[in-house]
């Protein structure tokens, strides 16, 4: 298993800087990560990111590890962790302002994947802005697909690791022990988001806010769309083939 990314920058935002550096790259890979919650963007980025040497940032980690540190109540930051748990979108202008706050990663020299970011079209619309006052353009926009029965088994299954953050599933890949992380020995715990009302919630949020942007980014000639079943290793090597295509056309 090879050593996950530093994205102390990312995820701390502010003046937090990466210790570590990206490993060096022929490409640095500018991409957006699409799909419906469960689909497994998470494990593709991090997959894509050992492939490519882009960095994964995911916005719905920078909330899960601002839960770690207490958000002044009524802040932006109280109220987006409310929304999270309960299943819901943040507030654009928050996940905006996140955005611009970082704006430094979006120059990582390994390259960036945005996975979770842009989820409405005002997001996808800020992007563009942050991305042209940036000097930056993306290569492409991989949008994974998977029927929503799918999808439902594969959230309600999942077990995270509070500790060290390793993802399991109780039918999919499941701990050696009950309960219990390989990695660290930690708890594992499932996400208050993974519960079937906010599962629920998710799903219709997604395809009400975030399935127009499919259509978005296939106007602006970016769009790769990737079907995402079976095991991680054959869908990373799908979207590799799909990006392999797209830079190299026949
Ligand atoms: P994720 O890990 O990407 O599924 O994100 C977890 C949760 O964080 C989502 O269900 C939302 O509550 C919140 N979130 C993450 N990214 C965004 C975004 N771009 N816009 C709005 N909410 C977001």
């Amino acid at each position: 298993m090879s050593t996950p990314r530093d994205r102390t920058a990312w995820l701390q935002g502010g003046d937090a800087v990466c210790i570590q550096p990206p490993t060096t790259v022929q490409r640095a890979w500018h991409l957006v990560l699409l799909g419906p919650p469960g689909v497994g963007k998470g494990t593709q980025a991090e997959l894509l990111s050992n492939a490519l040497g882009a960095c994964p940032l995911s916005t719905g980690d920078v909330f899960r590890a601002a839960k770690g540190r207490a958000a002044a109540p009524g802040s932006a930051m109280a109220l987006a962790q409310a929304q999270m748990n309960r299943g819901e979108l943040v507030t654009d202008s928050t996940v905006i302002a996140l955005i611009r706050e970082r704006h430094q990663c979006l120059h990582c020299s390994g390259g960036f994947m945005l996975d979770g970011f842009p989820r409405t079209l005002a997001q996808a619309q800020a992007l563009d802005r942050v991305l042209s006052a940036e000097s930056l353009q993306l290569d492409a926009v991989i949008s994974y697909e998977l029927p929503n029965d799918q999808l439902i088994a594969r959230l309600s299954g999942r077990r995270v690791c509070p500790q060290c953050k390793a993802v399991f599933h109780t039918v999919n890949r499941p701990p050696r022990v009950a309960g219990v992380c390989d990695q660290c020995g930690g708890a594992l715990v499932q996400r208050p988001d993974d519960q079937p009302e906010a599962i629920a919630v998710r799903l219709a949020t997604y395809a009400e806010a975030t399935a127009p942007l499919v259509n978005y980014y296939r106007e602006h000639g970016l769009l790769v769309s990737v079907v995402a079943d079976g095991e991680p290793l054959d869908i990373v090597a799908r979207t590799l083939d799909a990006l392999a295509e797209r830079v190299l056309p026949a």
